[in-house]
C-alpha cells in the first residue's frame, strides 16, 4: 500500500467572452445586468427564418488570440451546428467550430511558483456563441434570460500538460492576463467572462503496475479559487475511490461533475455515455471563414509583447526581482506606464519601488488603473531622479508621490512646499558636522581606533547630524564629510 505513487493529469477547457460591441451573429449589443430579454432579436431568439451574419471583429479577436497562443491559424474554417436542447439555447443548436477550429497546435509558457516557467501545449482555439441563462429562482417556475445568448465565446483547449492545482490556476491566470493584454476581453470573473472546465485524472503506480483513474470533467467553474480547489478535491477523491474500489478507466468511463462552492466538493452530474450525440453538421446559413495571408499579417502586426516574456525581460534588463516584475506586468497599462517612466530617464528600480510601494496602492484605492491617476510618466521619472540624487529621501519620495496625484504639481515644487528637500549644501553641513564631532569626542576616538566599535560609532555620529538638521540633511553628503573629517 505504501509504495503507491501517482501523477496528476489535467487538461483545461476555457471559455472567454470577447468584448465586441455586438453579438456573434446579430446586431444586438452585448450586455450585462440589463433588464432580462431586452437585448434580443429574431436571430438570437432563434425565430424561424432569421439569418445569422458573422461578426468580423470577433473573428479578428479570435485569430489574435490564436496567434498569441502560438497556434497554427487555419486557412479555411467553417461554422458547425452543435445540436442540443435547453431553453437557454432557443435555436436548439449552438453555432460552433467542430473539426476545423481557427487555431490549433499552440503552446504558452506559464510561470511556476518555484520560479521559472513551464510550456503548456494548446490543442485548439475556436469561436462559438454563448447560451442565455436559465433562472430557477421564481418559486416553482423556471425563467430564461436570452440577453447573453449569441455573445461571442472563445474556447481554448489545452493538452493534458498540467500536473497540479497550482499549475491549473497559473494557466488560468496567465490566459486572463493574455486576453487583457490583447484587449479582446475584460476577462472579469465577477461578470462570468471566463469559465473553466478541468478534465482530471490520476496515473497511479503500485507494485510495478500502472492504473489510470476515470477522467472527471468539472463543469462551469467561474473563479480561480473554485478551479484550484476543485482540482485539489478531485485528486483526493479519485485516490480514495481507487483505494476503495480499484476502479480504473477501463471499468468506469468519463464522468461529469459540478462544483458545490458551499461544501467545497465536486458532485456527480452524470456518467458520460461515450461520444455525445451532438450531430454536428456545417451551418448552411453561414459562409466559411478563409483568412488570407495579408489579412493574417495585418492581425499579426497588432500582437504585443505578452506578460511572461515581458516579466522575464524586466528581470534580465532592469534587474528587478521576479516578484516585482510580475506585479508590474500584471496588466498592460501598468507595464506601459513603467516603461514610459524609464524611457523618460528614471532609474528602473527606483521607479519600480515608487510604483509598487505607492502608485499601485493609490490607483487601487481609487478604483483606477495607473494611467488613470493622471500622473505624467516624465514627472515620476523626475521624482525618481530627486530620490536618487539625494535631493529628497526615499520616504519623502513616497510622501511626494500621492501629493503629485492630489495637486498635479511638480515633484520639485512639492518637495519645497512640504519642506522635504534635504540639505546638500556642503558648507553648511560641514559646520554642523564639526559641531557634532567636537561634542562627541569619545565616539570620534572609537571611529579612529577602528575595529568592532568603529562602524557603530560612525553611525551614531551620522545620527547626531541628522537629528541636528531635523532629518533634512542629505545622508550621502553627511557621510562624505564624516569620512573626510575622520580620516
Ligand atoms: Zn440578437
Ligand atoms: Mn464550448
Amino acid at each position: 500500500m505504501n509504495d503507491l505513487t501517482y501523477n496528476v493529469i489535467v487538461g483545461l477547457e476555457i471559455h472567454v467572452q470577447l468584448k465586441t460591441r455586438t453579438k456573434m451573429f446579430c446586431g444586438c449589443a452585448l450586455s450585462f445586468g440589463e433588464e432580462a430579454n431586452s437585448r434580443v432579436c429574431p436571430v438570437c431568439l432563434g425565430l424561424p427564418g432569421a439569418l445569422p451574419v458573422m461578426n468580423e471583429q470577433a473573428v479578428e479577436y479570435a485569430i489574435l488570440a490564436a496567434l498569441a497562443l502560438n497556434c497554427r491559424v487555419a486557412d479555411f474554417t467553417k461554422w458547425d451546428r452543435k445540436s442540443y436542447y435547453y431553453p437557454d439555447l432557443p435555436k436548439n443548436y449552438q453555432i460552433s467550430q467542430y473539426d476545423l477550429p481557427l487555431g490549433n497546435d499552440g503552446a504558452i509558457e506559464i510561470p511556476l511558483e518555484s520560479g521559472g516557467t513551464k510550456n503548456i501545449r494548446i490543442r485548439r482555439v475556436h469561436l462559438e456563441e454563448d447560451a442565455g441563462k436559465n433562472l430557477h429562482t421564481a418559486g416553482g417556475f423556471s425563467q430564461v434570460d436570452l440577453n447573453r445568448a449569441g455573445t461571442p465565446l472563445l474556447e481554448i483547449v489545452t493538452e493534458p500538460d498540467l500536473n497540479s492545482p497550482e499549475q491549473v490556476r497559473a494557466l488560468a491566470v496567465e490566459l486572463q492576463r493574455i486576453v487583457r493584454y490583447l484587449g479582446i476581453s475584460e476577462a472579469d470573473m465577477q461578470k462570468g467572462h471566463m469559465r473553466f472546465e478541468p478534465n482530471i485524472n490520476l496515473v497511479i503506480e503500485r507494485a510495478g503496475r500502472q492504473f489510470k483513474t476515470p477522467i472527471a470533467e468539472v463543469k462551469n467553474l467561474n473563479s480561480f479559487r473554485a478551479l484550484e480547489r476543485s482540482v485539489a478535491y478531485e485528486i483526493q477523491r479519485q485516490l480514495d475511490d481507487f483505494l476503495e474500489t480499484g476502479r480504473t478507466m477501463q471499468m468506469g468511463n468519463k464522468s461529469t461533475r459540478g462544483w458545490d462552492d458551499a461544501h467545497e466538493a465536486t458532485v456527480l452530474q452524470r456518467e458520460k455515455e461515450e461520444a455525445h450525440d451532438y450531430r454536428y453538421f456545417p451551418d448552411p446559413d453561414l459562409v466559411p471563414v478563409v483568412p488570407t495571408p495579408p489579412r493574417l499579417d495585418e492581425i499579426r502586426a497588432r500582437l504585443c509583447e505578452l506578460p511572461v516574456p515581458r516579466q522575464v525581460r524586466y528581470v534580465r534588463a532592469y534587474g528587478l526581482s521576479d516578484y516585482d516584475a510580475g506585479v508590474l506586468t500584471a496588466d498592460r497599462a501598468t507595464a506601459d506606464f513603467f516603461e514610459q517612466a524609464v524611457a523618460a530617464g528614471g532609474d528602473p528600480k527606483r521607479i519600480c519601488n515608487l510604483l509598487t510601494q505607492v502608485g499601485l496602492k493609490l490607483a487601487n484605492e481609487r478604483g483606477r488603473d495607473l494611467p488613470g491617476l493622471g500622473l505624467e510618466p516624465s514627472r515620476l521619472a523626475a521624482l525618481a531622479g530627486m530620490v536618487d540624487r539625494g535631493d529628497v529621501s526615499a520616504s519623502a519620495g513616497n510622501t511626494i508621490l500621492p501629493a503629485m496625484v492630489e495637486t498635479g504639481k511638480t515633484p520639485e515644487t512639492l518637495a519645497q512646499e512640504l519642506n522635504l528637500l534635504q540639505k546638500s549644501d556642503a558648507g553648511e553641513l560641514e559646520g554642523i558636522v564639526d559641531q557634532v564631532l567636537a561634542q562627541n569626542a569619545a565616539a570620534v576616538a572609537d571611529v579612529q581606533a577602528g575595529g568592532k566599535k568603529s562602524q557603530k560609532a560612525r553611525g551614531f555620529l551620522l545620527g547626531q547630524v541628522m537629528q541636528k538638521t531635523k532629518g533634512q540633511a542629505n545622508p550621502k553628503v553627511v557621510a562624505e564629510i564624516l569620512d573626510r573629517r575622520l580620516r
